[in-house]
């Protein structure tokens, strides 16, 4: 089968961005979450204590000389992280890693289930059109290609513990993907939630412009297995988290996101599944 490989997205435009593009967030000493556009990176590292430090996902298509600007502007010139951890490899958590990679020769780690759409042997399903939103209706001109990074990517430690994320353990969350994962961190159990769930209505463009907190499901154009997704939200709520990062949306922390947690759990089949699409049977 031929696959487009197109790793470094040149083909694609995406206009759509937020109020929040630009802007970081210091979430804990050491967790600091960026937005690109209308979706999260992070940094994991606190530059007063150590030089070394971790990027979780990779932005936008296009974003390479932005998220380098970020990084310099957090850890000084010339710094660049230990490794890169994907959550998973969609367009808008890979967009800017090729470009990234000619420049910083460094590990990336993802989960084994994920490696074939970032080896160049698989692609993901397209977007739905049909869970409602203008963003999901948008979604099906989103580039849903894999990519190739396989002179870097390697699969995550089996026993659950993160390259040069001491304290920090990956969890298996799939659904939104088949080898999507979350981070924690046990210690101030601290929460990096990719796209497990979210803190805005991934589907809705004005949401997302306006970046209106509302707790989600994942994304709901682009999820292909709604029972997985479910078992995922409730793993990670059973973790209790005490503050969140995750994909798209703000953070969020405390008891607003406990009980926003348990919220989507309780009504997981109303606002995390969609009521019809191609997913949903
Ligand atoms: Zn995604």
């Amino acid at each position: 089968m031929e696959h487009n490989q197109d790793s470094k997205f040149e083909e694609s435009f995406l206009p759509m961005t937020s109020i929040g593009s630009g802007i970081g967030t210091l979430v804990q000493p050491d967790i600091y979450c960026y937005t690109d556009q209308i979706v999260n990176l992070v940094l994991v590292g606190n530059p007063s204590e150590t030089k070394e430090f971790v990027l979780i996902d990779t932005g936008m298509p296009k974003s390479a000389e932005e998220i380098k600007e970020m990084v310099q502007e957090r850890f000084g010139e010339q710094a660049r992280p230990k490794a890169i951890v994907l959550t998973h490899g969609h367009f808008d958590h890979v967009g800017s890693l090729v470009i990234l990679l000619e420049d910083w020769n460094i590990p990336v780690y993802a989960h084994e289930l994920e490696l074939p759409y970032l080896t160049g042997k698989k692609d993901y399903p397209p977007g739905d059109p049909d869970v409602g939103g203008l963003v999901a209706k948008m979604s099906p001109t989103f580039p849903n290609h894999g990519i190739n990074i396989s002179a870097h990517v390697q699969p995550l430690p089996e026993d659950g513990t993160v390259p040069n994320m001491p304290g920090w353990k990956w969890v298996h969350t799939p659904g939104h993907t088949p080898g999507h994962i979350s981070l924690f961190r046990e210690q101030d159990r601290a929460l990096i939630a990719g796209d497990a769930f979210v803190t805005v209505k991934q589907e809705s463009l004005y949401k997302v412009m306006t970046q209106t907190q509302e707790i989600s499901g994942p994304p709901k154009y682009f999820t292909p297995d709604w029972d997985m997704a479910f078992e995922s939200v409730k793993k990670l709520a059973a973790l209790k988290p005490q503050v969140a990062v995750t994909g798209h949306g703000l953070p969020m922390s405390g008891e607003e996101l406990s009980e926003n947690l348990n919220y989507l759990v309780e009504h997981f089949a109303d606002i995390g599944r969609p009521e019809s699409g191609r997913y949903v049977n």
